[in-house]
């Protein structure tokens, strides 16, 4: 048997995403629908040859790197958010992004394909990127074989609890002067962001703290309440 010991990879894309920072991306695709990521092609890939036949699935697996994480050292066991926490375990039996190999995989449903300065851009709902993620893959979903009936889910067997958010009157305001502004419903996305709890574990029984999250030009200010997460206001970065 033989085999070189190491590879490298081309960047075939990059992810414009609402995500600009890492706190409160979902763990996972296709938990935030309202989440909308746009995949531009990158020379020497940005040719419609390469796509020919894409528009025709409904999904798609993208395969990425995790390039905020390359600079620390992956971790041989990582305690899952799905344990609480608490628990530790290995990191080829968990999703974590400190790995040997920083590359991430997530499938998304694929949206419109469109060409725009003699780039190609290609829409993703519900994706779990970090704006400016480096794109190595794209394949199609393949529902025959890429879902599995009888599939166990280890330590999370099932998608996670859902938890109540609500919106100050302020809040409300200023996510519908966005949403006229520019037609994106910031008030859903903050939902569906929330309704996932972002917070680290060990700050779970912290009630009454407040967090900010950054969502493309905008900073949110939330508030953990008892039962639930109250959105304080949204002010567009200064
Ligand atoms: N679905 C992918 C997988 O299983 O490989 C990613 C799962 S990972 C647990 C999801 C987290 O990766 C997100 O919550 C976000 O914090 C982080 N993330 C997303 N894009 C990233 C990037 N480009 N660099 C570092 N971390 C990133």
């Amino acid at each position: 048997m033989s085999f070189h010991p190491n590879y490298s990879f081309k960047t075939i894309g990059v992810i414009h995403s609402c995500y600009t920072q890492k706190f409160g991306i979902p763990r996972q695709p296709g938990l935030v629908n309202e989440a909308t990521a746009t995949l531009e092609l990158l020379p020497p890939f940005n040719r419609v040859d390469v796509i020919e036949g894409l528009e025709d699935f409904s999904h798609i697996w993208i395969q990425f790197i995790f390039h905020e994480c390359i600079k620390e050292n992956w971790k041989a066991k990582v305690r899952p958010p799905r344990l609480g926490g608490k628990q530790k375990v290995g990191i080829f039996s968990s999703r974590a992004t400190h790995r040997p190999n920083p590359l991430g995989l997530s499938v998304v449903k694929l949206g419109r394909i469109y060409q725009k300065d003699k780039q190609i851009f290609i829409e993703l709902h519900g994706s779990d990127l970090l704006d400016g993620t480096p794109i190595v893959d794209i394949k199609p979903y393949l529902p025959y074989a890429d879902i599995v009936q009888d599939a166990k889910g280890g330590f999370a067997p099932s998608p996670p609890k859902l938890n109540k958010v609500t919106f100050s009157p302020l809040a409300n305001k200023q996510c519908k002067a966005y949403l006229n502004e520019t037609g994106r419903n910031a008030a859903t996305l903050i939902s569906e962001i929330l309704s996932q709890d972002p917070r680290p574990s060990y700050l779970h029984d912290k009630e009454n703290k407040q967090y900010g999250i950054q969502l493309w030009d905008i900073n949110i200010r939330w508030q953990a309440k008892p039962g639930h997460f109250k959105v304080l206001y949204v002010e567009k970065v200064k």
